[in-house]
C-alpha cells in the first residue's frame, strides 16, 4: 500500500523518509517548483524559509537540544542534514540552508520506496492512508479541507510569553483571582507607580520584529500586541491586562498601581502564561522588558510571544496522541499546522506522527513514546484539551517535573531520563531490526 505524504517540508521528509526506510512505498506531493507560497523561494525540499539556526545545541541544559538528540537516535534525516552542513554558531546549531536542503532532497529524491510529485494537493485524498505536512503557509483550497476535517483552523498566531513557575519571584507575587472569583489559580504580579512608570518607557520603545510583506495585512486583525496598546495612552494598560482592580496585594491589603495576571499554563502548573501579553516584541527585548515586572526579575521564558502569519488547527479537539485525527484515523497530519512549532519540532513531530503511521498501516500495536521525552510531551502538550490552545516550542516546563531545587541538575537528569526512555522506545518499535 502506498502512503501520500503532502508536503515536502520539515515534516514532510522525515516522515516520507522514515516510512520509506521501513519498505514503505511514498507519494510525495510538493506544490514546489510548480509553485510556491509568499515565504518558500527554493526549488529544494526542507526549506528554511527565515532563520538558519536550529536553536541550542545544548542537550542536556536546553530542551531544543534534547529534542535534536532524541530525534538523533531515532535516525532523524533532519539532523542527518543539520550534521553535514553545520555552520558555526557557538552554542547553537545553525546551517548553511542551501547545503541542508540540497542533501535532503538528494536522499529523498534517490531514494526507491519514494515517488516526488509537484503539484498541489487541493483536498485530503480519499482511501488509503495520509499525512499532511503542508505547513503554516498550506494553500487556501488544502486549508479549507482540513479545516472541514479538524473542525476549527487559526490563520496567524498571536501567542502572550510562557514563564516557569519556579522562576517566577513569589516574594513580590500573589495567588488570587480578581474578586476572588476563580479557584485561585493566578499568579498576580503587582507594580507601584514608578515600576510601572520604568516598564512602561521601555515597552513603548522597545525594539519590534520585523514582519514579512504578506503577514502585514492578517496577522494584526485580531489581536493587538501589548506595545502597540500600550502606545495608545499612559493608563491604557492598567484598564487593560494591568488592571489591579479587585486583586487585593496580601502585602498591603490594596489594589496595586498596576498588576500582571499570570495563568496556568499546564495541569501540573510548571507553566504560566502572561495575561493579555501577547507581542511582536523581539525574543531579546521581551526578556529584557517584561524582567522589569518585579516577580518576573528572574523570569526564564519558556516560550516567547509572537505574532506571525501562522496556520494550525485546534488538536487538542482534533487529533489523537498519534497525529492522526480522531474522525480519521487514517489521515494524519505533522508539522507546524498541528501547533508545534519551530523547525526542529516540525521535523520531529513529521518522524513521530510516521513510526506510529508505520506501526498502524502495518499491524502492529501501538506504542507511545514516552511523555517523559520533548517528542512525546510536545505531542501530548498538542493533543490535550486546552481552552486556550496556542502553539508550543520544545522546553522543559512541558516536561513532568522532576523535584531537584539545584535548575541545572534538574534539566540534566530530565535530560537521561528523556534519552533512557528514547532508547527503550526504539528498542520496542524496531523488534530486531536497526534503525
Ligand atoms: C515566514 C516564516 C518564518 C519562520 N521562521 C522560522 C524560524 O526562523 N525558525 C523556526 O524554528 N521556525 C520558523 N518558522 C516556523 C516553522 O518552523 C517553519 O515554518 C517550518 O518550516 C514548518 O515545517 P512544516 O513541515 O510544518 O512546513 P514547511 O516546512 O513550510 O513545509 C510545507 C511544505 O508544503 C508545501 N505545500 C503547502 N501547501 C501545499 C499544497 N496544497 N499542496 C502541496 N504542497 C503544499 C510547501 O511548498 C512546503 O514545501 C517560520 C514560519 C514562517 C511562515
Amino acid at each position: 500500500m502506498k502512503v501520500k505524504v503532502i508536503g515536502a517540508g520539515l515534516s514532510g521528509v522525515e516522515a516520507a523518509y522514515y516510512l520509506a526506510n521501513r519498505g514503505v512505498k511514498v507519494v510525495l506531493y510538493d506544490i514546489k517548483p510548480k509553485a510556491f507560497t509568499p515565504a518558500h523561494k527554493s526549488e529544494n525540499f526542507a526549506e528554511l524559509v527565515c532563520s538558519n539556526s536550529l536553536k541550542s545545541a545544548d542537550v542536556f541544559g536546553n530542551a531544543a537540544g534534547l529534542l535534536k538528540e532524541e530525534m538523533r537516535l531515532l535516525g532523524s534525516l533532519t539532523m542527518e542534514a543539520a550534521e553535514v552542513s553545520k555552520v558555526p554558531a557557538g552554542g547553537a546549531l545553525a546551517v548553511n540552508r542551501e547545503e541542508f536542503s540540497r542533501y535532503i532532497t538528494d536522499k529523498i529524491k534517490s531514494h526507491k520506496n519514494i515517488e516526488c510529485i509537484a503539484e498541489e494537493i487541493t483536498k485530503i485524498p480519499d482511501g488509503g492512508y495520509t499525512l499532511i505536512a503542508t505547513g503554516p503557509l498550506t494553500t487556501a483550497p488544502l486549508a479549507e479541507d482540513i479545516k472541514a476535517l479538524a473542525g476549527a483552523m487559526y490563520f496567524y498566531d498571536a501567542s502572550a510569553p510562557i514563564i516557569a513557575a519556579d522562576s517566577i519571584d513569589m516574594e513580590y507575587a500573589f495567588k488570587g483571582d480578581r474578586y476572588g472569583k476563580g479557584d485561585g489559580d493566578h499568579i498576580n504580579c503587582p507594580m507601584n507607580k514608578d515600576e510601572y512608570q520604568a516598564f512602561y518607557d521601555a515597552l513603548i520603545s522597545a525594539e519590534r520584529a520585523t514582519l514579512h510583506e504578506f503577514e502585514k495585512s492578517d496577522v494584526f486583525e485580531g489581536c493587538m500586541p501589548v506595545e502597540i496598546m500600550a502606545a495608545r495612552g499612559k493608563d491604557t494598560l492598567r484598564f487593560g491586562p494591568l488592571k489591579p482592580v479587585g486583586l487585593d496585594d496580601p502585602k498591603t491589603g490594596r489594589w496595586a498601581y498596576a498588576t500582571l495576571q499570570l495563568r496556568r499554563e499546564d495541569q501540573v502548573g510548571t507553566m504560566y502564561n502572561m495575561v493579555g501579553f501577547q507581542t511582536n516584541l523581539k525574543f531579546a527585548e521581551q526578556k529584557r522588558v517584561f524582567s522589569m515586572i518585579p516577580a518576573l526579575k528572574n523570569a526564564e521564558f519558556l516560550r516567547y510571544g509572537v505574532m506571525h502569519r501562522n496556520t494550525f488547527i485546534n488538536s487538542p479537539k482534533a487529533l489523537n496522541v498519534d497525529y492522526s485525527f480522531k474522525t480519521r484515523p487514517s489521515v494524519f497530519i505533522a508539522g507546524q499546522i498541528t501547533g508545534v512549532e519551530g523547525y526542529v519540532e516540525s521535523a520531529g513531530s513529521g518522524l513521530l506522527a510516521a513510526i506510529y503511521l508505520e506501526r498502524k498501516l502495518s499491524g502492529k500495536n501501538e506504542i507511545l513514546i514516552s511523555e517523559n521525552t520533548v517528542l512525546g510531551a510536545l505531542s501530548r502538550y498538542i493533543t490535550t484539551e486546552n481552552k486556550d490552545f496556542e502553539p508550543m516550542n520544545a522546553n522543559f516546563g512541558i516536561l513532568p517535573p522532576i523535584s531537584v531545587k539545584d535548575k541545572k541538575e534538574r534539566k540534566r537528569l530530565m535530560a537521561e531520563r528523556s534519552l533512557a526512555a528514547v532508547r527503550q522506545f526504539k528498542s520496542e518499535i524496531s523488534e530486531g531490526e536497526n534503525l
